[in-house]
């Protein structure tokens, strides 16, 4: 369902108030993590002002430790149904688990599926029966090929409204977070007719350089970017260091249009 020769027409996701596909840049920006109202509601309203059509937030946060900040679960949910509301922004959070799923498909407009669980195989059917579209983020050590029959367990349980998200690979290499792989954008884009997201900011962890991965991005042919933006990072619960403040991300949007057909 996902291979390009049996579906040439690239595949184009609808959303409420904004589309997903190659007439478009889609960027989805937001905090990595849904802290309160007065920072989503911010952070919601300074993106859109900044030109982007997507708002993420994670409410259930799949932390390497324990002990890190969990998420606010249905409660941040609420707040990005209300953030919708007020700003016309679609929105997406990740589910890391069924019941996570059963809450988010009453709040929010794209679900997001986490590189710790694409190969999640209960999840992914679960996820494919839902009806909401869906961004599948590439497993931290997953192969294209691996990614790709991620993507058709969602098909292949009824939902064609797949985008993938290349958010970078564990390599040898330290000095960054992970190794963004953008060689896997123009490997997707000859094999598979859905949209192709990429996440410079979980990819490199580092906020400098987000703005020159995302237009590497763009050049390989990304359909979009998520980025992660916070009103305060130094303060953030989660991803602080890769996340832009709100200036930075309004000159990111600057930057980033000069150089595409964004709108
Ligand atoms: C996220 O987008 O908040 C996230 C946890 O990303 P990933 O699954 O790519 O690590
Ligand atoms: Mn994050």
């Amino acid at each position: 369902l996902a291979n390009i020769t049996f579906h040439p027409d690239p595949t184009v996701i609808s959303l409420k108030h904004t589309s997903i596909g190659p007439e478009n840049m889609t960027v989805m920006a937001g905090p990595c993590a849904i802290e309160s109202e007065e920072q989503i509601m911010s952070a919601a309203k300074a993106v859109k002002e900044a030109g982007a059509t997507i708002l993420r937030g994670g409410a259930f946060k799949p932390r390497t430790s324990p002990y890190s900040f969990q998420g606010l679960g249905e409660e941040g949910l609420k707040l990005m149904q209300q953030a919708s509301l007020e700003t016309g922004l679609d929105t997406i959070c990740e589910v890391t688990s069924l019941k996570a799923l059963d809450l988010a498909v009453k709040y929010v407009d794209m679900i997001q599926i986490g590189a710790r669980n694409m190969q999640n195989f209960e999840l992914l059917k679960e996820v494919g029966k839902a009806g909401l579209p869906v961004l599948l983020k590439r497993g931290l050590s997953a192969t294209i090929d691996e990614w790709l029959n991620a993507a058709e367990y969602i098909m292949s349980y009824g939902n064609s409204q797949v985008a993938l998200c290349e958010r970078g690979i564990r390599t040898f290499e330290t000095a960054t977070r992970n190794t963004l792989d953008l060689s896997a954008v123009c490997v997707l884009k000859e094999k598979t007719h859905l949209p192709v997201i990429v996440d410079p900011s979980h990819a490199c962890g580092v906020r400098s350089y987000i703005a020159p991965l995302s237009k590497a991005a763009v050049a390989c042919g990304a359909d979009g970017l998520m980025i992660e933006v916070h009103p305060d990072p130094a303060c953030a619960l989660s991803d602080g260091a890769q996340s832009l403040d709100f200036p930075e991300f309004h000159n990111f949007m600057k930057e980033l249009k000069t150089f595409t057909i964004l709108a």
